[in-house]
């Protein structure tokens, strides 16, 4: 193939719909079908980028392997496709001005006024080609956050408008995503709030291709005609999207309606054969059927957003799914666990998982959660902050290192069991910035983490400052907890665990982002199975 086709999706009436999920399921379909595909997301909003971001806002900040702090739709992309994303898959409003007014000062306008038509318009055009010009990908997909109509996407549409253009038809189609909501009252679904972001859409332009419809109840035959009729889309590209209790139902949803033919018709490309699905079918089968059930706490500062550790849940349902299980994630406030109730509150559980994050708040009880796991020899999975919360508490509580803490929290702390390392410290200094992206671990033959992954070295994808402090290695291994996972070039420790429990592992890295439907992550599945042997165990 030599042209690149572009997917366009945006999303009117409210946000919230599920664009990148559908966005995700396309992907999925076209994949199936023999396409490459790639997922990219544009952000209205100006931040650079959502690290610093608190995960209050827009859920967590996922990472991609090349070290882009970027949004967490992206780690729905590469759950459903298992094609990692990158820096370009992620734009954000503050980016594009960035790189324009770089431009600016360099005198690159010479001399011209700079205007959002067409400067800024024209970077976000230049961000959306340099996707399809790796020459990897056969059809590109471009979803455009929030809403239509919004002031912050104005200058995306526009670029999408004039990428129309320049493009050409069957190069580029366009799907809006709406909600036709169900009336109780007169117990009707209604059409008017599609049809008047439509309305919108054509204002700034744009007459979409195809419109998939979000539901609670199934349209009707005349609904879609309705809608068909009202917003000069054909009947067979009014699509409909009802509510389903998983988003992994999705895909065969769509295939079902057909999205996937019906795009690849109004892109002139060949439909190829209709896709089996069988291995996501299976996984759907297993999801709907478990055999087991467990109960894990994940012990976190962020519990009251569930977006805010989506990556993290999300890979419990794969694992879960690998070991024929409903893995029952409870978020558990870490500011509340406290000495005189962390035993009662942890009690019930199977296993316990002590979440990344950043600063001190709730770090006490992400210590009392990890002393309780310890103590008890609950299964126990730490992952960033949660590792050095363990590290902390073997330190304090066996090796005797009293007020043993991480400088982060205590800069004066007597034994930094966690630490700098020398060269970040300058680094730090100079406006701080944190070990992104995927680095390779080397793991030690006969651990609990080479036993899950079943192999000598792996790359993993980290986003943290601090590291474990290789002056307690000795220590910490004379006392039965060791490093059994380091990074062959700095030597700094990857992945720490105790042999003598039955499952108590923490990690440096974030194993969350790479975990995929058709790929869990073998240290989620290896958590899990650990979790349902204690829970058979206890009964
Ligand atoms: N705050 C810790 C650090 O910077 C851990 C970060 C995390 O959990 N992602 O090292």
């Amino acid at each position: 193939m030599t042209e690149v086709k572009y997917i366009f999706v945006t999303g009117g009436v409210t946000s919230s719909l599920g664009k990148g999920i559908i966005s995700s399921s396309l992907a999925t379909l076209l994949q199936a079908r023999g396409y490459s595909v790639t997922i990219q997301k544009l952000d209205p909003y100006i931040n650079i980028d959502p690290g610093t971001l608190n995960p209050y806002e827009h859920g967590e900040c996922y990472v991609t392997c090349d070290g882009a702090e970027t949004d967490l739709d992206l780690g729905h992309y590469e759950r459903f496709l298992n094609v990692p994303t990158s820096q370009a898959n992620n734009i954000t409003t503050g980016r594009i001005y960035q790189s324009v007014i770089n431009k600016e000062r360099k005198g690159d306008y010479l001399g011209k006024t700079v205007q959002v038509i067409p400067h800024i318009t024209d970077e976000i055009k230049r961000r959306i080609r340099i996707v399809g010009s790796e020459g990897k990908y056969d059809i590109v997909i471009t979803e455009i956050g929030g809403t239509v109509g919004d002031i912050e996407s104005l200058p995306y549409i526009e670029a999408v408008r004039q990428l129309r253009w320049e493009l050409g038809p069957h190069n580029c189609i366009v799907i809006h995503l709406t909600l036709v909501p169900f009336l109780h009252a007169s117990g009707e679904l209604k059409t008017k709030p599609t049809q008047h972001s439509v309305k919108m859409l054509l204002e700034e332009g744009i007459q979409p291709d195809v419109l998939v419809l979000r539901t609670e109840k199934s349209l009707t035959e005349d609904v879609r005609k309705k809608v068909a009729l009202f917003c000069n889309v054909e009947a067979s590209a009014v699509v409909e999207s009802i509510d389903v209790s998983t988003i992994y139902e999705v895909p065969v949803r769509m295939q079902k309606e057909m999205l996937d033919t019906t795009v690849l018709r109004k892109l002139g490309l060949p439909p190829g054969n209709e896709p089996a699905l069988d291995e996501w079918k299976m996984f759907l089968h297993k999801l709907h059927n478990p055999v087991h059930r467990v109960k894990i706490a994940l012990v976190g500062k962020y519990v009251e957003l569930a977006d805010a550790y989506k990556s993290i849940s999300e890979s419990f349902v794969h694992a879960g799914v690998a070991n024929e299980a409903h893995v029952d994630l409870t978020y558990i406030q870490s500011e509340d666990i406290t000495e005189t109730n962390y035993r009662e509150l942890l009690a019930a559980y199977d296993g316990i998982l002590v979440a990344p994050g950043f600063g001190s708040r709730g770090i006490e009880g992400k210590i009392l959660a990890a002393s309780y796991a310890r103590t008890n020899d609950i299964p126990f999975f730490g992952i960033c902050l949660g590792m050095q919360c363990a590290v902390i508490e073997f330190a304090r509580n066996v090796l005797g290192l009293e007020g043993a803490h991480s400088t982060e929290i205590n800069p004066k702390t007597r034994y930094p069991v966690i630490d700098l390392m020398e060269e970040q410290k300058s680094v730090t200094e100079k406006g701080g910035t944190m070990r992104l992206g995927s680095y390779k671990c080397e793991l030690l033959h006969g651990s609990e983490a080479w036993r899950c992954y079943k192999k000598e070295e792996i790359s993993e994808r980290h986003r943290h400052r601090y590291e474990f402090n290789n002056k307690y290695l000795t220590d910490f291994r004379n006392a039965g907890f060791i490093s059994c996972g380091t990074n062959p070039q700095s030597g700094l420790v990857e992945i720490v665990e105790m042999p003598s429990l039955s499952w108590f592992v923490g990690v440096q890295f974030h194993p969350e982002y790479s975990s995929t439907v058709l790929k869990p992550h073998p240290l989620f599945v290896g958590f899990v199975k650990a979790c349902i042997k204690k829970n058979k165990a206890s009964l």
